[in-house]
């Protein structure tokens, strides 16, 4: 028993549906991984951000250990000021006095910068923190939704790919090496509904001794693109 165009139509039919369930299989893993990826880039600015944030309290406490130790300087500076005895050590203390002074005054402002960067490190760790956090629930809800889907998806390939079989056994055996290999090459596209007189695959039109062959019900590949052809509804 040969394959009828109704044959051939419902073998093309669920040949798509078994890609759509195929490819729905696959996409899950791919999402997940996508997923994992990005969380794996934010971990990495997240740990470069928190690493800054270390440096910069360093470099702040530095700089405050660096400024109580002027200000030690100068109150000792001060107190040989008052026992100074003569003019001319009372000008050099004076002088050190005001250097120091003015030096202290570009560490404070320096320390300030550096508690203004600090801040802005520690909200930026925040933000990333929440930005993993946030991948993180998205990632876990989608590996729940994607595996609770799976049983049923792979019920539904393994029935297709049963009755895929089924309509396989009836294509004639000069036929069906020809489809294997065009199965391979292009999934379901290795079918080519005719409508209007023209495969649906490349879009020419048929010759008339094609047509002719096509209405007999004979079993034919289009002489342009290859493909297996049916006629689509009766012409
Ligand atoms: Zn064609």
């Amino acid at each position: 028993m040969n394959a009828s165009a109704a044959d051939l139509k419902g073998l093309h039919q669920l040949l798509l549906e078994y890609r759509t369930i195929e490819d729905e299989l696959d996409r899950g893993p791919k999402q997940v991984k996508a997923r994992q990826q990005i969380i794996q880039k934010k971990t990495a600015e997240r740990d470069a951000a928190k690493d800054r944030l270390m440096e910069l309290r360093k470099l702040s406490d530095q700089k405050g250990l660096q400024l109580r130790s002027q200000e030690t300087k100068l109150l000792d500076l001060k107190n040989k000021l008052n026992m100074a005895n003569s003019n001319r050590e009372y000008d050099i203390i004076r002088t050190q006095i005001d250097a120091d002074t003015m030096a202290m005054s570009v560490l404070e402002d320096e320390i300030l910068e550096t508690l203004e960067l600090v801040d802005a490190a520690q909200v930026e760790v925040g933000r990333l923190n929440e930005a993993i956090q946030k991948f993180e629930n998205d990632l876990k809800a989608h590996s729940a939704e994607f595996e609770s889907k799976v049983p049923a998806l792979k019920e539904s390939s393994d029935a297709l790919k049963k009755s895929i079989k089924e309509y396989e056994r009836f294509l004639p055996s000069d036929v069906a090496g020809m489809y294997r290999r065009l199965v391979i090459a292009h999934g379901p596209e290795a079918l080519a509904p005719v409508e209007g007189g023209t495969c649906k695959s490349c879009n020419v039109n048929l010759l008339a001794q094609s047509r002719v062959e096509l209405n007999s019900g004979k079993i034919i590949f289009c002489k342009n693109c290859g493909r297996l052809m049916y006629l689509a509804d009766k012409e």
